[in-house]
């Protein structure tokens, strides 16, 4: 926080129950890359939101390396704008449907959406979901179709494609009246017809003041509902929501509802903020409508309500989707162990996963019967995923055991999660591609041309069999795919998967891997490593060309004595190992074996490490 002015925000007139006109609550929904944060930070510059000094160079709402490597927004940030005297809250949306829970939440802080889709690409699935969300909400939606100046901009026929969507997921026939404006969010302009005249984005804003409605407000005693948590090294945790109704000053004392049946716990909040910008300001309070960031609270969890002391009446809890898979993150007890990372202990590991399930709805975390280990649950194989990544970035060292995915009993019958799985690919590529998802009991759907010898297949398949498939389309169809998924409920159980048939290559010593050794290997199976790198015992060095577990040694040297074999040495040739990456190697290992996740290597190992012990 660089700013320290306090703004006294309108004085609390006595708020009667109706819609305030000084505030608009908006979300954005958009595809990465479409061109979200272009386009807020064109509304910066617009309306001045951004102080000369503050160049925008560090784009706003920009996501993190991890966010851009895995193509997702993770997590919904917050600013405002004020245009016509009206401040606009702007509210980012998590892009993906693995943090279902996130989407649901930041949309009961809003009355309107933006839905921005790139003018050539056109509506894609990442924001069926969200979009779904927000009509199912109620919510009133503006169409936003950006990169109007594009060359292969092709603005009516993403129109159908958008009003299409629309239709399919239910929207009403007020919703149906999008408005729609078309952007260069890169330039700062906007048009009302797609070939019409450029202006300002103004008219945009406009727009929002027209079409969305004002927060409406109850009269009555506080409500605040705590939709997500945040962390300030100054004043420590945060609670961000929406007031819906009452007010709230500074220094004031509220209750904390929780879901349970326990005892409201008062608390003070000792700091009030609302977005400004890219800032928070400090304000002295804050009235229902508003969305504000709230310092002091330090037991308030996701869901909960602050509710006035002598009027503990707590608002409906925000429903969560259940998590789908589940794995085990346990303590990096190999021999390279903390080499590598700084947090290696179960201590660590616990605390950190903790901190996770409290910001992060959608995640639980179980004891197991051990404490080197926990059962982590959540929504599908992309946030374990992402989880592990951020954990490793963060110098933390972690064995990981095979996803699992977590079934239901529903009316007796055993049944799964399924996703919509939508992948975008050149139409060479659909033969191999369909060879790797009817194993993982995939089912084709819709095959749609996209133009320039791109179809857009869907596909109908388990939790379970999405994981390792992302690197494996990625692979088959040399990066050119374009890979989504989205829940979609449950159905009976699909039968078993086929995992791998072949058995392990598993290193019996110490040392570091010959090219000498590889090279009688070779013939054995495919290896993992190359010349030099570094095994222990039980560690996995290749798969073997049959179903049967093979102890090794990797590390054998040539007889120097041997001056025949040695002169074959410049002649060694060795296939390149085979390298893969977390979701692969989660998805190759079986129940007895680990992948040893640190923060610059994968490895996979036995559970036991000992070839004795594990005979
Ligand atoms: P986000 O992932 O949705 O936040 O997308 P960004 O705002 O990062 O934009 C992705 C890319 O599209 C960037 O290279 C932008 O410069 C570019 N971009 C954004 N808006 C426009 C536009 O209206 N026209 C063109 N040609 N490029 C744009």
């Amino acid at each position: 926080m660089t700013q320290t002015q306090t703004l006294t925000a309108t004085p609390p007139a006595p708020a009667p129950t109706g819609r305030r006109a000084d505030v608009r609550n908006i979300a954005i929904i958009a595809h990465v890359d479409h061109g979200k944060t272009t386009l807020v930070d064109a509304l910066f510059r617009l309306t001045g939101a951004l102080r000369p000094s503050q160049e925008v160079t560090e784009r706003v709402m920009d996501s993190n390396d991890l966010e851009r490597e895995r193509g997702i927004t993770i997590l919904a940030k917050n600013t405002s704008v004020t245009y016509a005297g009206v401040t606009i809250n702007i509210v980012d949306t998590p892009g993906h449907a693995d943090f279902g829970g996130e989407v649901e939440r930041t949309l009961e802080l809003v009355d309107g959406v933006l839905l921005l889709v790139d003018a050539s690409e056109g509506p894609l699935p990442q924001t069926r979901f969200v979009l779904r969300k927000a009509l199912e909400a109620g919510l009133v939606p503006i169409v936003v179709i950006n990169k109007i100046d594009r060359s292969d901009a092709r603005p009516e026929e993403v129109i159908d494609e958008v009003y299409d969507l629309f239709i399919d997921l239910g929207a009403s026939e007020q919703q149906l009246e999008f408005p729609v404006y078309y952007t260069n969010a890169r330039a700062g302009t906007s048009r009302t017809t797609a070939t019409g005249p450029d202006s300002s984005l103004a008219p945009l804003l406009d727009e929002v003041l027209r079409t969305i409605p004002g927060p409406e407000v109850a009269e009555g005693p506080l409500q605040f509902l705590a939709v997500t948590l945040d962390w300030d090294d100054f004043v420590g945790r945060l609670v961000i929501g929406r007031l819906f109704r009452g007010e709230l000053r500074r220094g004031q004392v509220v209750a904390v509802l929780r879901g349970d049946d326990s005892e409201a716990i008062e608390s003070k909040v000792t700091q009030l903020y609302r977005a400004r910008g890219i800032e928070r300001v400090p304000v002295e309070n804050a009235r229902a409508g508003d969305i504000v960031a709230i310092a002091g609270i330090e037991a308030v969890d996701i869901g909960d309500t602050l509710a006035d002391p002598d009027h503990p009446e707590a608002l409906p809890r925000i429903d969560i989707e259940e998590p789908t898979i589940s794995m085990q993150f346990r303590i990096n007890d190999s021999p390279t162990s903390g080499r590598d990372g700084r947090f290696v202990t179960s201590r660590k590991i616990r605390e950190r996963l903790t901190r996770e399930a409290a910001h992060n709805v959608a995640i639980r975390v179980r004891d197991t019967e051990t404490p080197d280990a926990f059962e982590v649950a959540g929504r599908g194989e992309l946030q374990l995923a992402v989880l592990v990544e951020t954990m490793r970035r963060e110098s933390f060292e972690l064995c990981l055991g095979k996803p699992q995915v977590l079934t239901r009993d529903i009316d007796g019958v055993l049944s799964e999660p399924m996703e919509l799985l939508v992948i975008d690919l050149p139409e060479e590529h659909i033969g191999a591609v369909a060879q790797s998802i009817g194993p993982r009991k995939g089912r084709m759907g819709h095959i749609e041309p996209m133009g320039s010898g791109r179809v857009r297949l869907e596909v109908r398949i388990p939790s379970r069999g999405l994981i390792g498939l992302r690197s494996e389309l990625l692979q088959e169809t040399r990066g050119t795919a374009i890979v989504h998924s989205i829940f979609e409920g449950w159905e009976p159980w699909q039968g078993e998967i086929t995992h791998r048939t072949n058995g392990a290559l598993v290193s019996d010593r110490a040392g570091r891997a010959t090219g000498y050794a590889i090279e009688g290997l070779q013939p054995r199976g495919e290896l993992f490593i190359g010349p030099g790198e570094e095994v222990y015992e039980g560690m996995v060095i290749g798969e073997h060309a049959r179903p049967s577990e093979l102890d090794v040694n990797i590390t054998r040297e040539k007889k120097a004595s041997n001056m025949r074999a040695a002169s074959k040495d410049e002649t060694i040739r060795l296939a390149p190992p085979r390298k893969m990456s977390l979701d692969q190697a989660l998805e190759w290992i079986a129940e007895d074996e680990l992948v040893e996740a640190t923060p610059t290597i994968f490895r996979i190992r036995k559970r036991i490490l000992s070839a004795s012990r594990r005979k």
